[in-house]
């Protein structure tokens, strides 16, 4: 049985799914890759964080289904998503759901490849700029620099209830950090920075809305973070780079 086969059974799927990187924010920040597949699409899944300029490279006729996924607003249950584009897919439509940054950078691509697979579904992924490594280039802050870090570590500010960062590590990694999600946990986070042996006078810079018009950001101390971010009443969506390379 080849890739494009529905598991179980004999027919050929005809149908494609794309998973599409979108960048961080400023249309033009999308890969060619990613306008030419845009083209072929009938069926958009668009997730809320994606700029709605993407869609004037949708052919004419596509349809769109808004589908957020945003942490603490309604949402479409992940499961949906995932039997929808499969749902598509068999009908023989080309359907793509467009995210985001990177697909699989926090962005449960994995998840929706996997379901696809499972189901015969013939995939593409196409890569896009994550948020983590555009928006802080985007102000000018190179996240390896060598003179200042060994690396860059992306790591979540949402882990799931019972779970515990590894602070020690992540304090000590010789890295910058730079966090996705991390907004309403930005206390735990800087505090547990600093119980772990990370200095307070390490630089952070939070960006919210990077690479768009209403990019707002501030650059700090760890020690200040909170009140700094809560003063330029920086919300989420926003990225948090700690480390030299945020002076
Ligand atoms: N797949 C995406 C990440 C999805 S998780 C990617 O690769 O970029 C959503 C988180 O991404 C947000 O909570 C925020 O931390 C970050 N993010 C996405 N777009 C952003 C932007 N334009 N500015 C700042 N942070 C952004």
């Amino acid at each position: 049985m080849n890739a494009t086969q529905i598991s179980g059974s004999k027919e050929p799927v005809k149908g494609k799914a794309w998973l599409i990187g979108a960048g961080p924010g400023d249309v033009e920040l999308l890969t060619l890759k990613a306008i030419r597949a845009l083209r072929q699409v009938d069926v958009a899944l668009i997730d809320d964080l994606v700029n709605r300029e993407v869609l004037q490279f949708l052919r004419d006729g596509a349809r769109v289904l808004e589908v957020g996924k945003r942490g603490g607003c309604r949402s479409t249950p992940q499961a949906f998503i995932e039997k929808q584009m499969i749902r598509f897919a068999r009908q023989g439509l080309t359907v793509a759901r467009i995210k985001g940054g990177d697909p699989f950078v926090f962005g449960r691509g994995g998840e929706e490849l996997q379901a696809l697979q499972t189901a015969g579904i013939e995939v593409e992924v196409v890569s896009g700029i994550t948020a983590g490594i555009g928006v802080p280039a985007a102000l000018g802050i190179p996240v390896t620099h060598r003179d200042f870090s060994h690396g860059v570590t992306l790591v979540t500010g949402h882990t799931r209830s019972n779970e515990r960062p590894n602070w020690h590590a992540l304090a000590h990694s010789g890295t910058t950090l730079v966090i996705y999600m991390g907004i309403n946990a930005l206390a735990t986070i800087a505090e547990g920075l600093q119980a772990a042996g990370m200095p307070a006078g390490t630089p952070v810079a939070v960006v919210q809305d990077g690479t768009l018009p209403s990019q707002r950001s501030v650059v700090t101390t760890l020690d200040a973070v909170v009140d700094a971010t809560a003063q330029a009443r920086i919300e989420s969506p926003a990225i948090i780079v700690v480390g030299a390379v945020a002076r």
